[in-house]
């Protein structure tokens, strides 16, 4: 499961995914971090039965932690299978089936949001 999480960096404040992987036990995967001296956002893996542990754990921490059910939105409606999208995405969530239709792996997608502004027909858009 991916979780979304927001945290300040006060002085003197710990790292808060190292601190949670140390309190729970549980290895999390950093999939996309953005983290300056005063605030971080962090999108992480967690496998879905420690989920809870670890969103409580890092609430404890003074995080927002969100659920993310889904990747990137793919409107097909609105796609021209221009493919413009394939070489921008870090994660390879988009290929060419064999009738050179876009086929999207959702469940790839970090979130970093690099394919919205390729996408000529505004076909892409974050679930946020
Ligand atoms: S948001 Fe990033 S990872 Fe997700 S599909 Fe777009 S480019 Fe790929
Ligand atoms: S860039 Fe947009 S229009 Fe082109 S294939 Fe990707 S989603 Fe479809």
């Amino acid at each position: 499961m991916k979780l979304l999480v927001n945290f300040s960096r006060g002085k003197g404040r710990k790292p808060i995914i190292a601190q949670v992987v140390r309190d729970t036990g549980v290895l999390i995967n950093v999939e996309r971090a953005l983290i300056d001296s005063s605030e971080g956002e962090a999108l992480i893996e967690v496998p879905d039965e420690q989920c809870k542990l670890v969103r409580d754990s890092m609430a404890n921490l003074g995080a927002n932690v969100r659920i993310l059910e889904h990747g990137i939105h793919h409107d097909e409606s609105e796609c021209i299978d221009c493919g413009a999208c394939i070489s921008v995405c870090p994660r390879e969530v988009f290929t060419f089936d064999e009738e050179w239709k876009l086929n999207v792996e959702e469940e790839k997608c970090i979130l970093c949001g690099k394919c919205i502004d390729a996408c000529p027909h505004r076909a892409l858009s974050l679930p946020l």
